[in-house]
């Protein structure tokens, strides 16, 4: 935790301390071993426990909660969100939890009539629901459905960052003071992000605007900077990709002259290597442009395993791969450290 954040050595509040939750009790009883009780309160205790869904929304969580919240994201690295079922520590996790922020907008398919069954009975959010309807992408097939994969642009998701912010200060308004200081400090650097992406995303020549993944999470990317997308699979990673979409998608590869296509962290490669294999079986030679961090964040304890450094990482693979003139290390200079 950066050491300017306004929690770094946040102290419990009194009425905070004289009613532990069961969450926090566990956190107390570990930490009482290592710690003499008179250092206690002023250390690690927590204010709020937070379970989120996926690593984006953890990441938004923890930023704005600094140490005086508990954060625990349910869908590590790698982890499709489309696919997911809770396991038997996730239910325990969720109920222990004062706060659980889930994405929504159908993101989270298998668990959500697990999430609003609890709904009835503790307070649970879903962060996707503050982004007005005029600002989603409808889905043609599914009246009344929405793409869920807001996350891609920077100036979106920082809509669903305020709705975080906004749910855990309800739930502890006595830490107010403190999230909002920590929520402006990330919004700057999500906005220094999403002029990042606008810039260097339009270095690509525009005849190579052409984004092709395993499943259709570009859609708001594609429309945000001008490229065409399409996936090898719908909107979820549910169905498999069929023979006639490949080679549709070969066929265009070939007639557009397109180079480079894209793997993602959290959907098999097998569709994707189809097509470079198609591709190249009619003497056109496509490559695999790299691997973008679509519906999960990369590893734990990397830049790449952060919100910025997600999308940072995926602008510059892809302004590179397409014939775009972004820095190696990215934004910061902070890529693959
Ligand atoms: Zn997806």
């Amino acid at each position: 935790m950066d050491k300017s954040h306004p929690f770094s050595r946040a102290r419990l509040s009194d009425s905070a301390q004289r009613r532990p939750h069961p969450g926090r009790r566990a956190v107390i009883a570990g930490l009482a071993a290592v710690c003499l009780p008179g250092q206690l309160a002023a250390q690690e205790a927590v204010a709020l426990s937070v379970v989120t869904t996926t690593g984006m929304i953890a990441d938004a969580a923890r930023r704005i909660g600094g140490t005086r919240i508990a954060v625990r994201g349910l869908m590590g690295p790698g982890v499709d969100p489309h696919a997911y079922r809770q396991t038997r520590s996730d239910i325990a996790a969720l109920a222990g939890a004062d706060l659980v922020l889930w994405h929504g907008l159908g993101l989270e398919a298998q668990l959500m009539a697990f999430l609003a069954d609890m709904a009835r009975s503790r307070r649970v959010v879903a962060v996707a629901d503050a982004i007005p309807p005029d600002q989603l992408r409808p889905f043609a097939d599914y009246p009344g459905r929405y793409d869920p994969h807001l996350w891609m642009v920077p100036a979106l998701w920082l809509q669903v960052v305020d709705a975080v912010h906004a749910a855990i200060t309800e739930a502890d308004p006595a830490g107010a003071a403190g999230y909002a200081i920590a929520a402006a400090t990330y919004r700057d650097e999500i906005l220094a992000l999403s002029d990042y992406a606008a810039g260097m995303l339009a270095t690509v020549p525009a005849p190579a605007r052409v984004l092709v993944t395993a499943h259709d999470a570009f859609g708001y990317f594609g429309e945000a900077y001008g490229f065409e997308v399409l996936g090898v699979q719908g909107i979820s990673t549910e169905s498999e990709a069929g023979v006639q979409r490949i080679t549709a998608l070969v066929d265009l590869l070939v007639t557009r002259n397109i180079t480079a296509v894209f793997v993602e962290s959290s959907v098999s490669d097998r569709a994707l290597r189809a097509l470079v294999e198609g591709a190249a079986a009619r003497g056109h030679e496509v490559s695999i442009g790299g691997t973008l961090y679509s519906d999960a964040m990369g590893p734990d304890g990397t830049y790449e395993g952060t919100y910025v450094g997600m999308i940072d990482h995926n602008v510059t693979t892809i302004a590179r791969a397409l014939g775009g003139t972004a820095p190696a290390r990215g934004m910061a200079g902070r890529l693959g450290s």
